[in-house]
C-alpha cells in the first residue's frame, strides 16, 4: 500500500489523515509541536453544518442562536430560538481529530518540522525536516497551515494576502446566546467580534491587514471591567483561486488558502476539501475537479469581503437599516448559511433589489 506523508497535525490534516488510513493507506503524520492544539490561533465559531462531517458533543462549549451586527449609528439583530453555529474548545477540538486519526491507523509523528522535498527517479519523494531527518513517501499533503512549507517547496505559494487576527479570552458579563460583529471604520479590512464561550467567558478580537494591535486595543477599550485570560492569534490567509497540485504533491485546509473571506472561517471549508482530496487519491480522480463546487463558493465569499472592504461606515449604516426589513429577516433565517453563500445571497438581493445599491 502507498506511503502518504501529511505535513500538519490540525484538524484537516488529521481528518485527511483519518479517511486515508481508513482506506488501507500507510499515513504518517507529521507535526512540528511536540504536542496536538496548542498554541490556540482561532475564534472557534463553527456553523451548524460541522455536524455533517463529524460528531460534535466532545468539545462543543456553548451554542449560539443569533448575532448583533453593529455599524458606526446602527444596529441589526438576527434571533431565533435554534441553534446557529457552535463555538468550540479548540484545543480538545484538534486533539480529537488526531484521535481519530490514529484510531483508524494514522502514526502521528511530533517534533518533525518540515523544510523541504526533493523528487526521486521512481517519483517518490524525499522529505526533509529540522534535525536532518528524511522521509521517503509516494503522495505528500500540505496540511501545514498559513505559510504553508510544502507549498513554497513545490512552488505552489505564489502571492498570497493574509490578514491578521487577534482575540483575548476575557472574563466578564455576556449573552451566551449571542455573537457580536462591528462592522466599517473600527476594523476596516474585516470585522471585530465578541464571541460567547458562556455567560462569564468570551473571545474578543479583531482581524486586519495593517496596524492591527493598535486597533485591536481600540476595540478592547470598549468594553471596561474585564478579566484578560489570555491573548490568541494567527493569520488567516484570503481564499485566492490558485493550483492545489502538482503531481503527487497536494495542499489542503488554510495552506490551500480554502477559507471564506467572509468570515474568516476556514474549518468547515477545510474538512470539506479534505473530504474531497481523500476522495480523489482514492478513487485516482482529479482533486482540482472534485473542489469546483466549493471554489465556487468561496471565490463569492471573496467578491462580496472586496465589496465590503470599499464601504463606508455610511454604507453599513444603510446596509443594516436595509437588513432591519421584516422580509430581509425573514429571508435571511430561512435561507442563511455562513457556509455557503449562494444558497442566500441571491435570493435575499431578490427580496430587496435595494441592497444592490450596497455593492455599487
Ligand atoms: C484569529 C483567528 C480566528 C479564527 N477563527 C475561526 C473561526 O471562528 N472559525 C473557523 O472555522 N475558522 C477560524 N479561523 C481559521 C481556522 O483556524 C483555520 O482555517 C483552521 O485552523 C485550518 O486548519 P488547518 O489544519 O488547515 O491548519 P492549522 O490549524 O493551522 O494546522 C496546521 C498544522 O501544521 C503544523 N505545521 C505548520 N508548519 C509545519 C511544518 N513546517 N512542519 C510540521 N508541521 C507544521 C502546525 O503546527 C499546525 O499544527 C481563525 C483563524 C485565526 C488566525
Amino acid at each position: 500500500m502507498k506511503t502518504i506523508a501529511i505535513i500538519g497535525g490540525g484538524p484537516i490534516g488529521c481528518y485527511v489523515g483519518k479517511l486515508l488510513a481508513k482506506a488501507g493507506y500507510n499515513v504518517n503524520i507529521f507535526e512540528e509541536h511536540s504536542t496536538i492544539g496548542r498554541p490556540v490561533q482561532c475564534t472557534g465559531i463553527i456553523s451548524k453544518n460541522l455536524k455533517d462531517i463529524v460528531p460534535v458533543d466532545s468539545f462543543v462549549i456553548n451554542k449560539v442562536k443569533g448575532a448583533t451586527f453593529y455599524s458606526k449609528h446602527k444596529k441589526f439583530e438576527l434571533h431565533t430560538n435554534k441553534m446557529q453555529a457552535y463555538i468550540v474548545d479548540r484545543c480538545k477540538m484538534d486533539k480529537w481529530f488526531a484521535q481519530q486519526a490514529k484510531k483508524a491507523g494514522a502514526k502521528i509523528l511530533f517534533n518533525h518540522n518540515f523544510q523541504s522535498f526533493s523528487r526521486q527517479k521512481n517519483g517518490k519523494l524525499k522529505l526533509k525536516f529540522e534535525n536532518n531527518k528524511n522521509f521517503v513517501c509516494d503522495i505528500l499533503i500540505g496540511a501545514d497551515g498559513p505559510v504553508s512549507r510544502v507549498a513554497k517547496s513545490a512552488k505552489l505559494f505564489g502571492k498570497r494576502d493574509f490578514l491578521v487576527g487577534i482575540q483575548a479570552r476575557v472574563k466578564g458579563k455576556f449573552n451566551p446566546d449571542h455573537v457580536e460583529v462591528y462592522l466599517g471604520s473600527i476594523c476596516p479590512d474585516f470585522f471585530a467580534w465578541v464571541v460567547p464561550e458562556s455567560s462569564t467567558r468570551a473571545r474578543i478580537g479583531l482581524a486586519t491587514k495593517a496596524n492591527t494591535n493598535k486597533k485591536f486595543k481600540k476595540f478592547l477599550s470598549m468594553f471596561p471591567n474585564l478579566d484578560i485570560l489570555e491573548y490568541q492569534g494567527g493569520l488567516i490567509p484570503m481564499y485566492k483561486e490558485k493550483k492545489v497540485q502538482k503531481k503527487n504533491v497536494y495542499l489542503v485546509g488554510d495552506a490551500a488558502m480554502q477559507v471564506k473571506a467572509t468570515t474568516g472561517g476556514g474549518v468547515v471549508t477545510g474538512l470539506l476539501a479534505a473530504k474531497a482530496l481523500a476522495d480523489s487519491i482514492v478513487r485516482k480522480k482529479s482533486y482540482e475537479s472534485k473542489l469546483k463546487k466549493l471554489n465556487r463558493e468561496l471565490k463569492i465569499t471573496r467578491m462580496i469581503r472586496k465589496i465590503l472592504n470599499k464601504s463606508s461606515d455610511k454604507k453599513y449604516n444603510a446596509l443594516l437599516e436595509l437588513a432591519n426589513k421584516p422580509k430581509i429577516k425573514k429571508a435571511l433565517l430561512k435561507h442563511g448559511d455562513m457556509d455557503f453563500p449562494t444558497k442566500f445571497v441571491f435570493k435575499i438581493l431578490f427580496k430587496e433589489p435595494r441592497l444592490l445599491r450596497f455593492f455599487f
